[in-house]
């Protein structure tokens, strides 16, 4: 049988450079933000800053990279010069976050969005205080858009962040510390409703609250969102409101695959069958 097709070449995809941490359990981390960017046509490359060991339950470790590694991760990807985005996710540690730094100096003005991962939602540290300050003084003021949830914005302003008027605070306080634009994200209130600024004004995107609410990396899945669309060449903040549509899809779509928190349905858009009890049981039997 002759299996070969001609060769046809696609339309080039925008390439996105994800520098975050690896979930082995596929929920956060580079695994979600690689099958956003498919989810959104746009073909994704990965730097590591950390290993992680998790499964849907909680962290148990995190293991940075070596600084010199993902650097030469990172250089090899820029070599072949098609990088249009970049999406910063957990840094680790203090000299992974420096080295970001230097890369994202390096090449501004390329449209990027830094999600500030500080903890999991269990409370494992996934950046330590000496990342914390290196995301304070500079890092997070070189990328297009900071995206912290509520606890990320209380960590680097110092404020509280409670309700809607303390997201607003906490954003007009990280564009005075140097962000170009923010959105603090209130998945955790009784409606789940983010804040913009830029500087200039607010706006507030509010979305329903869905259950399951249990949901295993949101934050990464959001910010990766929004950088495809950012690679597309949207501007913010439809950028936002797109990236805000796709996860909220990809939440009430979100099934479990072990005993904790729910990964969302990265690719939903995809899905062509019917998911039910019945999922299994169409398939052919074994051959043992
Ligand atoms: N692991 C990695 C690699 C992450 O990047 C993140 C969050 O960004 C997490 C775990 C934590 O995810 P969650 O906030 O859903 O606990």
């Amino acid at each position: 049988m002759n299996v070969s097709t001609n060769h046809v070449v696609s339309p080039p995809e925008p390439v996105i450079l994800a520098i975050a941490g690896f979930d082995p359990s596929g929920g956060a981390g580079i695994a979600a933000d690689l099958k956003t960017f498919a989810a959104h046509n746009c073909y994704g490359v990965a730097a590591i800053t950390a290993l992680t060991v998790q499964n849907t339950q909680s962290v148990s470790a995190v293991y940075p990279v070596e600084t010199s590694k993902l650097r030469e991760s990172i250089e090899a990807l820029f070599e072949d010069g098609r990088i249009a985005a970049i999406k910063v996710g957990m840094l680790g540690d203090r000299a992974n976050a420096e080295l970001v730094k230097r890369v994202l100096q390096q090449k501004n003005p390329i449209p990027s969005v830094i999600d500030p991962v500080l903890r999991s939602a269990n409370g494992h540290d996934l950046l330590d205080p000496g990342g914390v300050q290196v995301l304070r003084d500079g890092l997070m003021g070189l990328a297009t858009l900071i995206t912290p949830n509520a606890e990320e914005a209380a960590a680097l302003t110092g404020l509280k962040v409670e309700n809607v008027e303390d997201m607003k605070l906490a954003a007009r306080k990280l564009v005075e510390m140097g962000a170009r634009s923010v959105v603090v994200t209130g998945g955790h209130l009784d409606k789940a409703i983010d804040v913009y600024y830029d500087g200039a004004g607010f706006e507030t995107f509010t979305g329903d609250k869905l259950k399951p609410d249990n949901t295993h990396g949101t934050g990464c899945t959001f910010s990766s969102a929004i950088v495809s669309n950012l690679a597309l060449g949207r501007q913010l903040p439809d950028a936002i409101v797109l990236a805000k549509v796709y996860v909220t899809e990809a939440i009430r779509k979100a099934f479990s695959t072990g005993p904790g928190r729910l990964p969302l349905h990265h690719l939903y858009r995809m899905q062509q069958t019917p998911r039910g009890a019945d999922h299994f049981s169409a398939l052919p039997e074994p051959v043992l």
